[in-house]
């Protein structure tokens, strides 16, 4: 695996290997691996010749009081276990390399940010998409892989790549989850042995607005009061941020569901904000 950190020798690696006719996969993280970072990494191994991985804390895509100075970052672990997945190239530039000049310019995103994280964390998908396309601009790859875990990401991402006409594949990949339930994510290590007792029903609950919907409930608002009536019951320590059921991708209200839907919440706890979701498609049962 060779470590680069360097916008230019990235660049520059990815038009030779472009020249020998590789395909090229790109996973971006922002480092402190788990499984879930691993199951993409898998995946675009299965789909292309060169994996690229890149690690980077973005400063732009987190608010004033959001933690972005208490992050969780090991770069040697993640060096070894981005090595053992069989990661080919590990992109790992500085934040002055990333923004030279500081925050001189960035993208507005305006669509699918009016709801769910975008309404709770103002500018955050501003930064999410500005580093993507600095990266998708330096990487230039075939395939491009998110967890679906950040659905609202996902969904964001399918814009941008639309509307900067990227030549860009986008590979969405499942949430992978702790034998309990809980979805997988760097900022679990925050949680407090009461707090991750409790966290478990974050997903139960979104699995019985599952339930709710395939016993014949169509109206979004119904099946996110029911999630959040479970929510309230069950959590103690934990605060509802949001519980949005929208139609998916492009994260719109409709007074009944129609199509594929994505039934999400947010929780917070002292030192960790926990987002779930369950996406599905209502043609799977009617
Ligand atoms: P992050 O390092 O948190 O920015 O995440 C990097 C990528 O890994 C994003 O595309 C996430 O959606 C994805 N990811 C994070 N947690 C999981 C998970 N539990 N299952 C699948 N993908 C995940």
């Amino acid at each position: 695996m060779k470590i680069i950190t360097l916008p230019e020798e990235m660049n520059h690696t990815i038009q030779e290997l472009k020249n020998e006719k590789k395909t090229i996969g790109f996973v971006p993280t922002m480092g402190s691996l788990h499984e879930g970072h691993l199951s993409l990494i898998q995946k675009a191994k299965r789909q292309s010749d060169i994996v690229v991985l890149s690690i980077f804390v973005n400063p732009t895509q987190f608010g004033p009081t959001e933690d972005f100075n208490t992050y969780p970052r090991d770069f040697e672990k993640d060096k070894h276990m981005a090595e053992t997945a069989g990661v080919d190239l590990l992109f790992h530039p500085e934040v002055d390399t990333m923004y030279p000049k500081g925050k001189t310019m960035t993208i507005k995103v305006e669509e699918r940010v009016d709801v769910m994280c975008g309404r709770s964390r103002v500018g955050h998908f501003d930064g999410v998409v500005t580093i993507l396309a600095k990266l998708f601009n330096i990487i230039t790859p075939h395939h491009v892989y998110f967890g679906l875990k950040d659905a609202q990401q996902v969904a964001v991402v399918d814009s941008l790549i639309t509307h900067f006409h990227y030549p860009i594949k986008l590979m969405p990949c499942d949430t992978v989850r702790e034998q309990d339930g809980l979805a997988k994510s760097s900022r679990n290590i925050r949680l407090e042995e009461d707090e991750r007792k409790e966290v478990v029903h974050i997903y139960r609950a979104l699995q019985e607005g599952l339930v709710n919907v395939k016993t014949g409930e169509e109206c979004p608002e119904k099946v996110a009061k029911n999630i959040e009536d479970y929510l309230k019951k069950n959590l103690k320590l934990g605060t509802i941020d949001y519980v949005e059921v929208l139609n998916y991708p492009d994260l719109s209200k409709s007074k009944k569901l129609m199509g594929r839907f994505i039934m999400a919440c947010a929780v917070n706890y002292k030192k960790a904000r926990l987002i779930d979701n369950i996406v599905a498609d209502l043609h799977e049962w009617r």
